[in-house]
């Protein structure tokens, strides 16, 4: 399947701003993780994003132009909005509820993984983009920029967000990275240091206290714990 992928307004006619961020700026950064997940799972996927238009109309009839070009009447068009006015939580606009699935999918899963509020779908045959292209657009108010609470949440993963979209658009899973696994801390020491720790704690030095001190044997050991094991040793003395 072919995505268009449009961040809504940009740097000359900027959207919302609230709590030190810029509406192009963080749309911006979700669409480019958005089209990254897109082309993970395998589809197509373009930056339809409007950098140029310097009156409002110009930007979402260059965005248009983009998607035409870009896909046609073949796919479907993700826009990136934030919200603003005073609310919290996601909802997504669509033609008429022409893609009504999609748009309850992605607000009650934004919901869900960010613990705010599932506004829904609302109709946005109204909105220039939505109305004008030739493929269906499912445009994504994310969350509120004008919100402390939801721009924590968002800001601290921008990931979940744009995974979120990705996988109710295109009812695919992504394989998240494996996240490193914890080495465990043993509190045995390995085979080959079994005799050396043993002696370890068993050789007094000669305030009476032992070499090291029998705790976390595979941890790595500081400068200043060296500087003591050395003193023990009599090393400098
Ligand atoms: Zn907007």
């Amino acid at each position: 399947m072919a995505y268009a992928v449009v961040a809504g307004h940009n740097s000359i006619i900027p959207g919302a701003a609230g709590n030190g961020y810029k509406e192009h700026e963080v749309a911006r950064q979700i669409k480019d993780k958005v089209i990254f997940y897109l082309k993970q799972l395998g589809e197509k996927a373009f930056d339809c994003t409007d950098n140029v238009g310097r009156t409002k109309e110009q930007v979402w009839k260059n965005a248009v132009a983009n998607c035409n070009k870009a896909i046609g009447k073949n796919g479907f068009i993700i826009a990136i909005h934030l919200n603003a006015g005073g609310g919290t939580g996601t909802e997504v606009f669509d033609y008429k509820g022409r893609q009504k699935d999609k748009c309850q999918r992605i607000s009650a899963r934004l919901a869900k993984d960010f613990s705010w509020n599932n506004r829904g779908w609302k109709n946005g045959d109204w909105i220039g983009l939505i109305k004008t292209t030739q493929a269906p657009v499912v445009y994504v108010e994310v969350c509120f920029i004008d919100n402390k609470n939801d721009m924590q949440k968002l800001m601290a993963d921008i990931d979940k967000a744009a995974i979120g979209i990705v996988e109710e658009m295109t009812n695919k899973k992504v394989s998240h990275p494996k996240k490193e696994e914890k080495k465990a801390t043993s509190n045995q020491p390995g085979k080959f240091a079994l005799e050396a720790w043993e002696k370890a704690q068993t050789k007094k030095s000669k305030d009476g206290t032992s070499i090291l001190d029998g705790t976390r044997p595979q941890e790595p050991i500081t400068r200043e714990q060296f500087a003591v094991v050395l003193d023990r040793l009599g090393l400098l003395d």
